[in-house]
């Protein structure tokens, strides 16, 4: 006999397993659903770092979101006893007038948030791994830093399933549906029919499959690893912060040398690269792309330009029109929790939105700052 639960999770990601957690935390009989294996590669959460920071230049109504995101992300990293973040610093760096430095200064200011302003000749001496070209500032945010994906997910799994979560692996939901008489959800995956009072869709990328009304795009992003030209010294975590460069045409961003795998340090572009769906995404990286990288690093960070290529692999940003997030109940259906997409940028926030998935899912409204990510704004 099927079981009913409070709350059924569709989708185990970055954003589904952090909503089970604080789920299961309150007491909620919780069902989370995943097509894949835990931590798998082939969606949006996967490539061992994440960048997280505070004075965000996307825009300052984020930085709310964010402080309470830190606490939790540290709340995380003592539950676990694992380390889930690791602060190490960030820096922006571009022109003045680029969106990245425009953005970064009026979050920083806007929340008095701890900040140090550097010019071309400063970011050199403290960072000879960058040519900053004169003319370029930079922004540096002590508290910038690292979210390590694959751990954060299976340590938000673990805690939920210890909490009394049900999570079934390998197993892909085809279809929902609002109960009979309005309330109450159906999900029929291919191992099953479930019921519960409450959804929450966190498919990541398959969201334009579940949601077809609403206008988003799914995104192919690449990330490099390449092992620095004379060694990786330089871009030890401790002495390199994460950083993002605006170049005024497109946006780069990299990491220090970080444990784990694959070995070497991380650099990718930011929201550049063609669409694609799931199903039928382009996997192999090819050597245009490559020499496009290392095009840019050569003006940029030459040591990685020069080093050899480790490592490279898709991942998939799923955008909404303004490239904020859509997260609110569902505009027809109150039942309905919207947990994504978040643009390319969302995986900071995850600790945050679990919780306000939580809100959701179980008194239909939040206290966090979130109205205007909801998800009428895209129905007419
Ligand atoms: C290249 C790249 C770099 C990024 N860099 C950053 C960064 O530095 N900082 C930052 O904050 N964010 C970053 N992001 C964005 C961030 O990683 C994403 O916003 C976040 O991972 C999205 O999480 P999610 O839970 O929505 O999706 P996912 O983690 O992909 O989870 C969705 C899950 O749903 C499952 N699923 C889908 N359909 C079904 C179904 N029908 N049945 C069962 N299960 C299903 C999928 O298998 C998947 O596990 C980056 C993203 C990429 C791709």
């Amino acid at each position: 006999m099927s079981q009913t639960y409070d709350v059924i999770v569709l989708g185990l990601g970055a954003m589904g397993t952090a909503a089970a957690y604080h789920l299961a935390n309150r007491g909620q009989r919780v069902l989370g659903l995943e097509r894949f294996a835990p931590a798998h590669d082939q969606g949006s959460s996967h490539g061992q770092s994440r960048i997280i920071r505070q004075a965000y230049y996307e825009n300052p109504s984020y930085v709310p979101l964010l402080l309470r995101a830190y606490e939790l992300w540290n709340e995380l990293n003592h539950a676990s006893g694992e380390t889930v973040m690791l602060v190490t610093g960030g820096v922006m760096l571009g022109e003045p007038d680029t969106d990245v430095m425009r953005g970064s200064i009026r979050s920083a200011r806007e929340h008095n948030l701890q900040h140090d302003l550097l010019d071309a000749a400063e970011i050199r001496a403290r960072w000879p791994q960058f040519r900053a070209p004169d003319g370029t500032i930079a922004l540096y945010e002590r508290l910038g830093g690292v979210i390590f994906p694959e751990l954060a997910i299976l340590a938000h799994q673990r805690l939920a399933q210890e909490a009394g979560a049900t999570l079934q692996f390998g197993e892909t939901a085809q279809s929902w549906q609002v109960g009979p008489s309005g309330d109450g959800v159906e999900v029929i995956t291919d191992g099953g029919r479930y019921t519960a009072e409450r959804l929450v869709l966190s498919a990541g990328a398959w969201m334009p499959e579940l949601l077809p009304e609403f206008p988003l795009t799914v995104q192919r992003n690449v990330l490099y690893w390449f092992e620095p030209d004379g060694g990786t010294a330089p871009f030890a975590s401790g002495r390199c912060p994460i950083y993002i460069w605006d170049t005024g045409d497109l946006s780069f961003y990299g990491f220090p040398a970080l444990p784990g795998t694959p070995a070497g340090v991380k650099v990718a572009f930011h929201n550049h690269g063609p669409l694609c769906a799931p199903e039928t995404i382009d996997r192999a990286i090819h050597q245009t792309e490559i020499d496009e990288m290392r095009g840019w690093l050569a003006e940029y960070v030459p040591s990685l330009a020069h080093g050899s290529l480790l490592d490279a692999r898709t991942c998939m940003y799923t955008l909404t029109p303004d490239h904020d997030f859509m997260l609110g109940l569902h505009p027809q259906h109150q039942q309905i929790v919207i947990a994504s997409p978040c643009s390319g940028h969302g995986y900071k926030f995850a600790s945050v939105v679990g919780e306000v998935l939580a809100d959701l899912a179980t008194t239909g409204s939040t206290g966090h700052p979130i109205g205007w990510f909801s998800p009428a704004r895209f129905l007419g």
